[in-house]
């Protein structure tokens, strides 16, 4: 049998700890598919104790220090908090995170005992050069195989903007991140309830990142159980 998809909500900077709770008391994920919830840090302990699956949405390379704003493994640990997303676009862009950043945050996370959901994308820019494969090797060439990492695939240009990339697109860039680090794939950008079983649907799809459609209860619900139909 087919291993489930993992379907991951990141919910950014929405929802503080009374949003959470009030999501997950109306949230009853269906089975045969795997779900994890990505809060804001102050939202995270509400969530854990809801039972759902945590995510961070970002891991600091130290377990602790004169890091202000940054938070680290073992504090997520003590948390309930079983993961992290690193490196997201939102992360590069506005906040200056390097690929280096990336790797000592990927590294020291899957070293702590965390899952980890390491994005990598190329801009709309970077597409129409011609530049995507140059983008992902080298965003890809820091990650090291390891049985609890994953990878979002995210093209920056469908990332909350309504576009997303076409099947084709989509299954061109799973394949070739495929074969340069051999771990599950997620897809993100712009998945909807609409959307989503034609995109997970895709070879080389193991499950979704969902931004703005995670911030509502029955949105994201149609998209678990679109992938939990999908590999029953
Ligand atoms: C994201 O935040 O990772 C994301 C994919 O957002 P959206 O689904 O809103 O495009």
């Amino acid at each position: 049998m087919k291993r489930a998809m993992l379907i991951a909500g990141n919910w950014k900077m929405y929802k503080g700890p009374s949003e959470a709770q009030a999501f997950c008391a109306a949230f009853a994920p269906p089975r045969g598919v795997d779900v994890v919830l990505l809060p804001a840090f102050p939202a995270l302990a509400a969530t854990v104790e809801s039972g759902t699956t945590v995510f961070a949405q970002n891991v600091h390379w130290e377990d602790e220090g004169a890091f202000t704003g940054e938070v680290s493994a073992s504090m997520l640990h003590e948390l309930g908090v079983v993961g992290a997303l690193v490196g997201h676009s939102e992360r590069r862009q506005l906040f200056g995170e390097t690929d280096d950043g990336v790797a000592r945050r990927v590294a020291h996370a899957l070293e702590a005992g965390l899952h980890v959901i390491a994005c990598v994308g190329e801009t709309g820019e970077e597409r129409e050069r011609g530049q995507m494969e140059e983008v992902l090797r080298r965003q890809l060439s820091v990650l090291q195989r390891h049985e609890r990492l994953a990878v979002a695939y995210e093209p920056v240009w469908a990332i909350g903007t309504g576009v997303t990339a076409t099947p084709e697109q989509v299954q061109a860039a799973h394949a070739f991140v495929k074969g340069l680090v051999d771990v599950p794939v997620l897809y993100g950008g712009s998945v909807k309830p609409d959307n989503a079983a034609e995109l997970l649907a895709q070879p080389g799809v193991d499950g979704a990142l969902v931004g703005g459609a995670s911030l509502d209860v029955a949105s994201f619900t149609a998209i678990c159980e679109t992938a939990s139909a999908l590999r029953s």
